[in-house]
Formats: structure tokens, sequence, C-alpha cells
């Protein structure tokens, strides 16, 4: 029998911009604390069968992948195609040096404006070059239906309202979310996430004020509320919020709420 957890390994906890902003001297942008640095949203998963998954590729991939020492990734998942999410795509490139492509999975729209933005890395004379490019194959997922993906793992994938476009909402074994870069989450996909009794929620949470494609805290709040998880994790976050003070007020609101932070890892 396979007594493995699940994990999540937060590579990234931070907003667009990540923290600390450049040129900004407010007292989270130039904390000590190690906690206030955030490098762009992302997740590592390691599954208790196994296998690896990244989610998205931030413009901080090859420094969060050699500060943690991670392995390749059996896949990658796009949640949308916002730069501090995919532009670091390009760093795929050394896990197909030996021609090997690395499956990617996304919504149908988001791989459509991948191939455009990347044309590059999908046009067939490029394909043959081999170490130029990062080999990508790329799958389409299927919205609201559980996916076996990699051969063994289970998965759910929701389209959550961000703006003008929509982010993937990302679930594993219907025990992990990930539901960042979104507004708010569609009543039907909420009534989804409340039967699964989730062991963990990873939330977005960018910022105090109401934002027009972002949870704020007090959306966050009401969605982990509702929702319901034997953990939630707020991420995504920018520079109006201080870990400690984050992580106090959040304590004393639920004490199994807690603030994201780089490195931080999270077994499920
Ligand atoms: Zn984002
Ligand atoms: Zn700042």
């Amino acid at each position: 029998m396979n007594h493995q957890k699940n994990s999540v390994l937060i590579l990234g906890s931070g907003t667009s911009t990540g923290v600390p902003i450049m040129n900004c001297f407010c007292s989270v942008c130039q904390s000590s604390n190690s906690k206030n640095q955030r490098t762009r949203a992302s997740i590592f998963i390691s599954t208790a069968r196994g296998k690896k998954f990244l989610i998205d590729t931030s413009p901080d991939l090859r420094m969060q992948y050699l500060k943690n020492k991670l392995s390749p990734p059996d896949g990658v998942f796009i949640t949308h195609d916002h730069a501090d999410h995919l532009h670091g795509i390009d760093d795929l490139r050394p896990f197909s040096f030996r021609q090997k492509a690395m499956d990617l999975y996304t919504s149908t729209e988001t791989a459509n404006l991948i191939k455009e933005r990347f044309s590059y890395i999908f046009a067939q004379k490029n394909q043959k070059v081999g170490g130029g490019i990062p080999l990508i194959d790329m799958h389409e997922v299927s919205i609201g239906e559980e996916e076996i993906i990699e051969e063994s793992e289970s998965f759910l994938f929701y389209l959550l309202p961000h703006h003008h476009t929509k982010t993937l909402g990302i679930v594993h074994e219907k025990k992990m979310a990930y539901f960042i870069d979104c507004n708010s989450i569609p009543t039907k996909t909420l009534n989804a996430l409340k039967s699964f009794n989730l062991e963990l929620l990873i939330i977005d949470c960018v910022r105090r004020a109401p934002h027009q494609t972002h949870l704020n805290l007090d959306k966050a709040l009401q969605y982990a509320n509702e929702i319901q998880a034997k953990k939630t994790v707020f991420t995504h976050l920018s520079h109006d919020f201080d870990h400690q003070e984050l992580s106090n007020e959040l304590k004393k609101y639920d004490s199994t709420f807690f603030p994201a932070y780089d490195g931080q890892l999270i077994s499920y």
C-alpha cells in the first residue's frame, strides 16, 4: 500500500509585479522577512503515485526551479495567458533537450492564445531544430468532467471569470483546488467544490480593496468560508500584505486559513 501523500510546493506566491515591486519603498517591499519576497504565482505538485506537475510557467520559472532543485515535471498546466503565468514558457526548453516533448494542458481558448503569441514554438519548421525551442505537446482539457492525466492522476477543470478572459481552475483528486486569478467563482463550480470536502484550497487574494479581475481579501474569505477546505492558503499576494500581519489576521478569522509564501510545502 502506498502511504505517500500528495503535496504542493508554492513556487511563487506573488501578484503580477512580484514583491518587492521595482522602485517601491513601502514597508512590505523593504521588509527583511523573506516571506514578504514573492515571485510570480506558480505551484509544483508531487503526487502520491510519483507524478510531478507544474502549474504555470511564470517569468520567474528558471530561478524557482533552481532554488527548489526540482526534477522535470511529467506535465505542465497553464491557467491562462497573462504574462505572469505564461511568459516563462521558453524556459521549458531544457526539459526537451532529449527530444521528448513536454505535455502541456490548458483550455481551448488559452491554447489558441499561446499558439498565437508563441508561434515560433509551434511553427513546423522549428519543431525539427530541437534545442532552440521547447518541444511542446499541447492538450486541450475538457471542462467540468473528470480527466485522467499522465495515466494515473484525476483532475477536474473549471473556467473562472477573470475580467475579459477566463482562468482554468484546477482540482486534483477532488482533494486540492488551485483557484487563482478570478473575480468570482460561478455558483455551479462553488457547489462542486463544496461537495468535494477539499483537503486543501489555494485561492486568489490580490489585495484589500475590491479589484476588477481578482478576488480581494473580503471576497476570498467569503469563498474560503463557504468551501470549508481542511486548509485554505491565500495566494497571488501583492505588497498590500505583510506576511506576519496577514497570518495573524487570518488566524483570528479561522485557524485553518494561512497566507502563502514562496517555498511553502503543503501535503494533502
Ligand atoms: Zn496573475
Ligand atoms: Zn511596495
